[in-house]
């Protein structure tokens, strides 16, 4: 596992090579080159969106069946090689094995969920009001999409947003995140592999600027995006000031509120799960644990006895529970906010360290920070990684309340046994999905995904919700 690949653009149906200029690395083993690739020009990206434009009208207009072949031939390859695709995921993102075939095996079951999809382009056929005229909708394909990825779902994410365009019959230029090239370029490779006709689906690597000549594009219908806050108010400036469709997912400060009266164990266990697993780098994390009093001291020592329990290592080792942070940068962040926290009042009961392994890595002990108020940073500024930050409080209505403080709302969890809570949460918290006696994070792949204010922007991705950004509404009144 340690040969360096040298990746390509895929443009117009061709691999598409340059002066290899950046590469991504191992995190569980920084020696480890993971790829090199040239970052995508100005030109690329133009020859890029040009090529999907000139594939769009065949692509569109062709049999739903065409399409549907197509992504249910990508899902059968992905489903293929899960373990190949697995062992590079996890050695370029840094989450373990397991984590990351289970998200390639998410990645295939979202083609063929999308493969059944593009039968199902539904219109509408109408009574007008006027004697003797028709009226009908139905769903036409788009056009261009520019899509850009991030780092922490490598291959689920770039899959949750190719597959619904192209089943209903757009054309993509994909931009995936510099830190994790190498398992989207597989995915594109595949999907080319499949029989995607040129042009259909592209795929130029680069950071930002990429991104930004992707974004910026006259000719790119919509964009859809899933990142940071700060690199989602550009991006959403940018395409509303030419009136592109756009899509945004830029994630959340997801509370898990644990009651005095949940399962103690089973609640114990969500809230490890959805603060430490994946190395926290989910943007459904459990990042804020609201606990009522009656429990308190007990759930935090339980969580810290469990989290001080976890196996920290590299992604590949079979032991390994939780693998390192994607970059140094990553790393320090979530260090410092370690930091911030108990310089603000937070106790640390667990964990928050650099680990020095025997690989070089970015390694950090899952952190449990305990009497944490919410008006401190660690609590209104999202961490991403292994960092749990308890907050005690006198009952439900405190939980809710703080629950719903701050500007996200991606999602959120309650552990109880009383029936009257759960329903007042479902209806109450501002978030877009709410787990009940679950963690925050783990989700279906045919149904809607998505949150409530700043956490996302535009129509809800994945599942049976996909076809409103996908497509358009066209309605045509008849007489004869
Ligand atoms: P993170 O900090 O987690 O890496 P970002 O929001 O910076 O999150 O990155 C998410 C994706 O957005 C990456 O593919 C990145 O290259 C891309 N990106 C970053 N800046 C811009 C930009 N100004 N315009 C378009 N894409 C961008």
């Amino acid at each position: 596992m340690t040969e360096t690949l040298t990746l390509t653009h895929f443009i117009d149906g061709k691999a598409v090579s340059g002066t290899p200029s950046t590469e991504s690395l191992n995190p569980s083993d920084t020696r480890d080159v993971v790829a090199r690739f040239a970052e995508a020009t100005t030109d690329d990206v133009n020859a890029a969106v040009a090529a999907a434009r000139k594939a769009f009208p065949a692509w569109s207009a062709a049999s739903p069946e065409v399409r549907s072949d197509l992504l249910d031939k990508v899902s059968n390859i992905i489903a293929d090689r899960r373990e190949a695709l697995g062992k590079l995921l996890a050695r370029e993102e840094g989450k373990t094995v397991p984590e990351a075939t289970g998200e390639v095996m998410r990645a295939a079951r979202i083609f063929k969920y999308f493969a059944g999809e593009a039968l199902r382009r539904h219109g509408l056929t109408l009574d007008s009001t006027r004697p003797g005229i028709e009226a009908s909708t139905y769903r036409e394909a788009v056009g261009v999409y520019g899509q850009i990825t991030p780092w922490n779902f490598p291959i689920a994410i770039p899959a949750w947003k190719a597959a619904p365009a192209l089943a209903f019959g757009n054309t993509v230029v994909m931009k995936p995140a510099e830190d994790t090239p190498a398992t989207a370029h597989a995915l594109a490779a595949i999907i080319h592999e499949a029989g995607a006709p040129a042009g259909v689906f592209n795929m130029v690597l680069g950071r930002g600027a990429t991104g930004g000549a992707i974004v910026n594009h006259a000719d790119v219908d919509g964009v859809s995006f899933t990142g940071s806050q700060k690199t989602g108010a550009i991006i959403g400036a940018a395409a509303v000031a030419r009136q592109a469709r756009v899509q945004m997912e830029m994630g959340g400060k997801n509370p898990l509120v644990v009651l005095d009266d949940a399962d103690f164990d089973r609640a114990v266990q969500c809230a490890l799960d959805g603060a430490f697993f994946g190395t926290g780098q989910r943007c459904t994390a459990s990042s804020r644990i609201i606990v009522t009093a009656g429990i308190y001291d007990r759930f935090v020592e339980a969580l810290a006895v469990k989290a001080a329990a976890l196996k920290v290592g590299p992604a590949l080792d079979a032991a390994s529970q939780v693998g390192p942070a994607v970059n140094e940068r990553q790393l320090n962040q979530n260090l410092s906010y370690v930091d911030i926290a108990v310089k603000e009042g937070g106790r640390l009961v667990t964990g928050g360290q650099r680990l020095t392994l025997n690989t070089p890595g970015f390694y950090m002990s899952p952190a449990v920070i305990a009497d944490t108020q919410q008006t401190m940073r660690i609590n209104c500024e999202e961490v991403f990684g292994p960092v749990a930050s308890l907050i005690r409080v006198k009952d439900y209505d405190e939980a809710l309340a703080i629950a719903n403080a701050g500007g996200l709302g991606l999602s959120a969890g309650i552990c109880t046994n009383s029936l009257k809570y759960a329903r007042h949460y479902q209806h109450n918290v501002r978030a877009g999905m709410v787990m009940v006696n679950l963690p925050t994070a783990g989700v279906d792949y045919h149904v809607p995904f998505g949150g409530t204010r700043r956490s996302s922007y535009g129509a809800r991705e994945q599942g049976f919700a996909a076809v409103e950004f996908y497509t358009q509404i066209k309605t045509v009144y008849s007489w004869s």
